[in-house]
């Protein structure tokens, strides 16, 4: 009799399970109070041999051990009774591929001895890192070694999570390393200020990792997706391909616009005259022809015209102040600031976050100047610098072409995103290209993925 109760979930391959005579499992992915498993056994599947790097190691006695400070590759196999010669051959023979005086201390190796009673030593593996090792083949005589890498296996994955202190924590919390923290943080460079993170402030990125073994994480993949909600503003970012010749990818967002922006070049949209620029060295006639550098740029334009910031950021001065008059200062990044003099009126307060294009105030006479003009400041690194003279990130807008294209392609990603309830720290695993129907997310933490399950339930059985 074979009784299977599997409900709604493809969880289970069913042929791996059908040896077993007496089954009974209750199985629900969706309510937690039918949870329960009753397994019963009559007959025991013999297990699966361990393949590992190639090797059959039920045939082998294994030795797993690390490299000691000042071991050499002839002291461990001397240690193992192979004979000096034989590892001078060795040695030899393989010194084209691997030189064996490159092993390091506190590297892991695993060597595969014959299961007789002589024990002889016959595969040698070390192993560079998680994924890579190089194997030494010594059974028979022809002696070989080669560059041997573990299958990596990328496996989708969702994350959301909440702002308490800083970004990196919260990565931190979630059990994801910095990587991943500097990868979100470098796709959102130009939009969202990481200093400057609130807290409450939400986040949900759709990211491959990468795995061996299915279970050990080996560093992670492309970022797919990712939306912040900064200070109550969805700030998506969608990775794609617009450069067909390069096939760089980039991230755009809900406008196909490209998120790793440039400033714009004016705060002014549409009429204005540069009036005075960037000099160190200008002089001044009211102050008899003394040298007064003027560190910013001046953009006349009408009186109440809207002035724009140059590039997202947070307000971090909204004040009115002596010579400046009515000024708004902007912090984009850590790296970057701009400041907009003489308003006549402010629209932004300290602690807004303002999107590239936005209106933060309107063109005055405020403080020191003799008309309407925006007197446009911009920092770099705690300097006033010129801004035309620097070297901003250069960022190509998508061609109109390719839009509709892109709109298409971010639809369900976008739903995909929605989707993800902000209480979710981490998702079930998904793997990429399952052709099974995919698991619902829910909000438990950490559940097995499939093959987990799987083999805990023959495990059990
Ligand atoms: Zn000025």
């Amino acid at each position: 009799m074979l009784l299977f109760y599997v409900k709604n979930c493809n969880l289970l391959k069913l042929k791996k399970l059908l040896p077993f005579l007496f089954i009974l499992i209750l199985f629900s992915c969706e309510k937690k109070k039918k949870k329960e498993a009753v397994i019963k056994k009559v007959e025991v599947k013999k297990p699966k041999p361990v393949v590992k790097y190639g090797f059959i190691f039920d045939n082998y006695k294994i030795i797993n051990d690390t490299i000691k400070e000042g071991e050499s590759f002839g002291l461990i196999m001397g240690r193992y009774n192979v004979p000096f010669p034989k590892i001078n051959e060795i040695a030899t023979k393989i010194k084209d591929t691997f030189d064996v005086r490159r092993i390091r201390a506190g590297k892991p190796y695993t060597l595969l001895m014959s299961k007789d009673s002589i024990q002889k030593p016959q595969i040698f593996i070390y192993k560079n890192n998680k994924v890579n090792a190089t194997i030494i083949n010594f059974k028979d005589s022809a002696i070989t070694s080669y560059h041997y890498k573990k299958p990596i296996k990328l496996i989708e994955r969702k994350v959301a999570g909440k702002i308490t202190s800083n970004f990196s924590n919260a990565i931190d919390s979630l059990g994801f390393n910095a990587v991943l923290a500097n990868e979100i943080a470098d796709i959102y460079a130009w939009t969202v200020d990481f200093y400057r993170l609130q807290k409450d402030d939400t986040f949900k990125i759709i990211f491959e990792e990468k795995f061996i073994n299915d279970t050990v994480s080996v560093g992670y993949g492309k970022i797919k997706a990712a939306v912040f909600n900064h200070r109550g503003k969805d700030l998506y970012a969608y990775r794609y391909v617009a450069d067909s010749i390069k096939k760089e990818a980039a991230y755009y967002d809900n406008e196909a616009g490209l998120l790793r922006r440039q400033f714009l070049k004016s705060p002014i949209k549409f009429k204005y005259r540069i009036s005075s620029r960037y000099n160190l060295k200008r002089k001044i006639k009211l102050y008899g022809n003394k040298v007064r550098p003027h560190r910013g740029t001046d953009f006349a334009a009408a009186y109440g015209t809207p002035i724009m910031t140059t590039a997202s950021g947070t307000v971090i001065e909204s004040a009115r102040r002596g010579g400046n008059g009515n000024y708004v200062k902007i912090r984009h990044n850590s790296t970057y600031t701009t400041q907009y003099l003489h308003m006549k009126r402010r629209k932004v307060r300290v602690g807004d976050y303002v999107k590239q294009g936005e209106v933060i105030g309107w063109v005055g006479m405020t403080g020191n100047t003799s008309g309407p003009h925006v007197c446009y400041r911009f920092w770099k690194n705690g300097k006033q610098v010129d801004p035309f003279r620097q070297k901003l990130p250069s960022a190509k807008p998508m061609k109109e072409a390719l839009k509709p294209h892109y709109f298409k392609f971010i639809t369900p990603i976008q739903r995909e995103l929605d989707s993800i309830p902000v209480s979710l720290q981490k998702e079930e695993i998904l793997e990429i290209n399952e052709t099974t129907e995919r698991k619902r997310n829910d909000t438990t933490k950490d559940k097995p993925n499939k093959n987990d399950s799987l083999e805990k339930t023959n495990k059990a059985l």
